[in-house]
């Protein structure tokens, strides 16, 4: 039974059932919090919070955060929003809807419930960035009317209703922006570099690099990631962020595709393929105020965090193979 005066913290993630927000669960009910999960299933899958069905302080709701929710939280992450290129452009209105009339949903439900809320941007507020690395005074450069402009533009416009819901009603927000994160869990199919290449090598197929592969991407591995979430979440009030968080190490799609041949010991030949447009020539995070402010910084090194997600998805294939032979 619980102590009379101790009340676990009721806790809503939306997109719950995805990549990230699956272990943001995972994590949050490992520390005795009741977890609520809110996932439309768009590009989340069951599989991925399958293990939790028995848990006594999980619940999971399939519900659409464009529109309204009312449910009684303590606290909001709200993560509900298809993450990669392929995923995001299938609709691309759908996406625009999801950030700008999701937020605003989430928002209303923070102020009626007075719940602190945590908002998932990301490092495409930043465009194809003029400066290098990106502080997060830097304001960006994006293209409007372009293809990933339903992403970049959404986001950026979920953190201005996320600053606007704080001047105007007080609201106790927390702003993240999230630079490419990777681990067990990501999709195999979404199209993002890490789960191609890996996929790629672990099939024998070639791997696919866009462009000359000279263009970077810093990559960080999702535990690192997750813990920089909880601790943004225990700042106070007068810290909403926007905040940083992402690995520094910065590597070039060559060097990537040669320390996944490497892991996964393929026979993997390197084949180009034309640059996606608006594709960002660099990135990578200055996390210097998530230091100051949050004394994080990732830990798992490239190396080590492709090893995890090699396993996982080798794991996968076998899985699959086995189900196509039964
Ligand atoms: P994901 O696609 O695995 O997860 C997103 C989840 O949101 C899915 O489960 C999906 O079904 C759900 N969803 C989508 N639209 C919804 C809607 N309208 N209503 C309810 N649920 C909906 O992606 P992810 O990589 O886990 O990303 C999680 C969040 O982090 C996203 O907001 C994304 O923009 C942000 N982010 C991720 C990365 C990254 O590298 N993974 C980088 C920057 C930002
Ligand atoms: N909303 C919600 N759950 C709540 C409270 C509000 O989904 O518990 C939604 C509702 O659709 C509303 C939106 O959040 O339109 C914004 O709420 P707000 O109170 O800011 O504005 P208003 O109700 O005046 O539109
Ligand atoms: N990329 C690649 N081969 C692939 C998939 C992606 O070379 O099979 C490149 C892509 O052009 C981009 C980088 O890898 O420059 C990261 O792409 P991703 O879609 O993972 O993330 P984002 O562009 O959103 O950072």
């Amino acid at each position: 039974m619980q102590h009379r005066n101790f009340r676990r913290q009721r806790i809503l993630v939306t997109g719950g059932a995805g990549f990230v927000g699956s272990h943001l669960i995972d994590r949050l009910l490992d520390r005795g919090d009741e977890v609520l999960c809110v996932d439309n299933l768009f590009t989340g899958d069951k599989s991925n919070i399958d293990h939790l069905a028995d848990h006594p302080r999980f619940e999971f709701m399939r519900h659409d955060i464009c529109f309204p929710l009312y449910v009684e939280v303590d606290q909001i992450y709200n993560l509900a929003c298809p993450a990669s290129p392929v995923h995001y452009q299938f609709d691309p209105v759908q996406t625009t809807k999801t950030s700008v009339s999701g937020a605003i949903n989430m928002l209303g439900l923070a102020k009626r419930v007075k719940a602190r809320i945590f908002q998932a941007s990301t490092s495409e507020i930043y465009g194809d960035p003029s400066i290098h690395p990106q502080p997060e005074s830097y304001w960006g450069n994006v293209n409007t009317i372009g293809p990933r402009a339903c992403y970049d533009e959404g986001k950026r416009c979920a953190e201005t209703l996320f600053f606007d819901y704080r001047r105007q009603h007080g609201l106790d927000i927390k702003v993240a922006r999230i630079f490419n994160t990777y681990g067990p869990r990501m999709h195999p199919n979404d199209g993002r570099v890490v789960s191609n290449f890996i996929m790629q090598a672990l099939q024998g197929q070639p791997i696919t690099i866009y462009g000359d592969g000279s263009q970077t991407r810093s990559f960080c591995f999702v535990d690192d990631l997750v813990e920089g979430f909880l601790r943004l979440m225990d700042t106070g009030p007068d810290f909403p962020g926007p905040v940083n968080l992402g690995n520094p190490n910065e590597f070039t799609m060559i060097e990537l595709a040669e320390a996944v041949i490497d892991l996964t010991g393929s026979n993997s030949k390197l084949e180009n393929r034309p640059l996606p447009q608006d594709d960002p020539r660099q990135r990578q995070p200055d996390i210097r105020l998530a230091r100051d402010k949050l004394g994080w910084e990732p830990k798992t090194q490239l190396r080590q965090g492709l090893g995890k997600t090699i396993e996982y998805f080798d794991e996968l294939l076998r899985r699959n193979i086995g189900a196509e032979k039964d």
